[in-house]
């Protein structure tokens, strides 16, 4: 256990840590005061993108070491990051946007800063995907982050399959020339009346959200080109849908306690569980078959 608080200025930079640095997603003033205090004061930065960290530190005037760290170089990268950290250095580690360790290689090097016990903190920022969800309208009190979606159809079909009946708000990230295929393939899968927020260019200055069903999302995309970064909000599955899709919904209530009952479940327990299936009390399934 490490406790990163124990020292007298709680924003001093420590050696030995890396610090999980979210930078803007659009906006540069959205780079909060303790994020600059630590680029400005971390012995090196590890960069997602070299060129454009070298580009906000030089709009706030920081001059630092970059060392790369993208999904190529992860490996034999995050072993060099690590023994410098544990020579006693500190790390300040950013990628190309947000924050980072959310669909991108951070992630990597979180997991193997914690193996090899060395202690990570995190200085908060910019998410795309929060930010979407909270904009989206929709159900924000649980909901699931898929990221982003196989680029080979056939996997990608198989993970919305997966999803269809999930109960929980979901977030996809989508680059710009895979939108189309992305709303086609949640079109089939999802349905038509499925709700979307299609959030595009968050915090920059032609932010846009487009808030409608798959059938709209479609159609507006089968006429204009999608521009800019995009993430997808799925409103969850409705009640309606879900009772539609259960196992039983084309079973007549006895037909439902027969299939327990040839499970093993005595007619009593067969009942009872038709009931808790279908949402109704059991004198409701006892009446149903008398
Ligand atoms: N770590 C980042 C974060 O905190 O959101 C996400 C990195 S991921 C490699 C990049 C994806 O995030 C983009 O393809 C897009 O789906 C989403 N994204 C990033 N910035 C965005 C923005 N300003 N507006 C909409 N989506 C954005």
């Amino acid at each position: 256990m490490s406790n990163i608080n124990s020292y007298e200025e709680k924003n001093a930079i420590l050696p030995g840590v890396l610090y999980l640095v979210a930078t803007p997603i659009g906006n540069l003033a959205d780079l909060s005061e303790r994020a600059i205090k630590t680029l400005s004061e971390v012995d090196f930065i590890a960069a997602e993108d070299t060129r454009n960290t070298a580009f906000l530190l030089s709009r706030i005037g920081v001059k630092k070491q970059l060392v790369s760290y993208y999904e190529h170089n992860k490996y034999e990268r995050g072993g060099v990051i690590c023994e410098r950290l544990q020579s006693g250095e500190s790390c300040a580690l950013v990628t190309d946007a947000g924050t980072p360790a959310i669909s991108d290689p951070g992630e990597d090097l979180v997991k193997l800063c914690i193996e090899r016990g060395i202690t990570v903190t995190s200085v908060p920022g910019a998410c795309a995907a929060v930010n979407a969800l909270i904009l989206s309208g929709m159900f924000t009190s649980r909901f699931a982050f898929e990221g982003f979606l196989s680029a080979n159809r056939a996997e990608r079909k198989r993970r919305l399959e997966e999803v269809k009946n999930e109960q929980r708000t979901l977030i996809f990230y989508e680059a710009p020339h895979k939108l189309k295929q992305t709303l086609k393939d949640m079109h089939e899968i999802f349905g038509a009346n499925r709700k979307i927020a299609l959030c595009r260019e968050l915090t920059k200055l032609n932010e846009e959200i487009m808030r409608t069903d798959l059938e709209g999302a479609v159609a507006y995309y089968s006429e204009h080109e999608p521009r800019g970064e995009y993430v997808l909000i799925i409103e969850k599955i409705s009640e309606i849908e879900l009772e539609a899709s259960a196992f039983y919904a084309e079973m007549s209530v006895k037909e439902h306690v027969d299939h327990y009952m040839s499970q093993g479940l005595s007619k009593k327990d067969a009942m009872k569980a038709v009931a808790r299936d279908r949402g109704v009390s059991k004198s409701e399934i006892y009446n149903e078959l008398l």
